[in-house]
């Protein structure tokens, strides 16, 4: 039997890079899955379209991260079109760059709305909704983690890192009902985001010890171990999939 035949799982940012290789990654491994995202309903399709090729259930939903209510209205419309919950994913996520000399408060408050106020607001909507044995995922960065390797990152790394705080503290809080909570820190993903063949990318290379950016699916494949029966055990801890960059 496939690892996730019968769990229904949330993606949030689904549409593309890290979180659209992931959502088919879980349909892979059988989940019925559900997306969500904020612009790209044509790429959305495209993942709900291959998602059913498996032949799983998937819907997708546009729910901008940065607004609460419709986090809290996409979770809730995920289990009921699902059928329940019971992995969350937290992926969506921006990138905003500049030295600090360059950062607006504007700024700063998007970045946290959409990077950490949002992950607050889906894991209180799934809890009402995920069993025991249920898991809470999220998405940092390995520029969360230990290091900050290069300027303008002040913005992005802030929000990250308070995701390491947090996915310790859902772990306790969720630990009593059997919920894991796991944060998965990806470094340099080949993605819009942060192309292969973008502007930063040299420097990425040399800095990873493998000197090669991640592709997207090496990121989802470690988000399904951990979603499936062999992370039952892995609760409060942080994966760094960076290729070495951080080693
Ligand atoms: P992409 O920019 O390729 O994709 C972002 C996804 O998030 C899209 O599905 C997008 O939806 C969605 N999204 C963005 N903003 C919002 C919003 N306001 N509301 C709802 N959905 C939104 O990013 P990646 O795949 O590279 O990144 C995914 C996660 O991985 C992020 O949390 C990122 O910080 C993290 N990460 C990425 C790394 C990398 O090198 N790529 C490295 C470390 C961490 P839409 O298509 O509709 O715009």
């Amino acid at each position: 039997m496939p690892a996730l035949e019968g769990k229904n799982a949330l993606v949030t940012g689904g549409s593309r890079g890290i979180g659209a290789a992931t959502a088919v990654r879980l349909a892979e491994d059988g989940a019925n899955v559900a997306i969500t995202y904020e612009k790209a309903a044509d790429r959305a399709a495209e993942v709900v379209a291959r998602i059913e090729g498996l032949g799983r259930k998937a819907v997708a939903i546009q729910a901008d991260a940065a607004d609460a209510d419709a986090v809290t209205a996409a979770v809730d419309q995920a289990a009921e079109g699902l059928g329940g919950l019971d992995i969350l994913v937290n992926n969506a996520g921006i990138l905003p760059t500049g030295t600090i000399d360059q950062v607006t408060i504007a700024e700063v408050d998007r970045a946290l709305a959409i990077n950490v106020r949002a992950v607050f607001t889906a894991v209180i909507a799934a809890v009402r909704h995920l069993p025991e044995g249920g898991r809470v995922i999220t998405v940092g960065s390995f520029l969360g983690a230990e290091r900050v390797p290069r300027p303008g990152l002040s913005v992005y790394a802030a929000t990250k890192s308070a995701l390491v705080g947090l996915n310790r503290a859902l772990a306790r809080d969720l630990g009593p009902r059997g919920i894991t909570a796991v944060l998965v820190q990806p470094g340099p993903t080949n993605t819009d985001m942060n192309p292969a063949d973008g502007p930063r990318a040299e420097g990425s290379r040399a800095a990873s010890a493998l000197g090669r950016h991640a592709e997207p699916i090496d990121v989802a494949a470690s988000i399904a171990y951990v979603a499936g029966p062999a992370g039952r055990f892995i609760t409060g801890s942080a994966i760094t999939v960076d290729g070495g960059s951080a080693a």
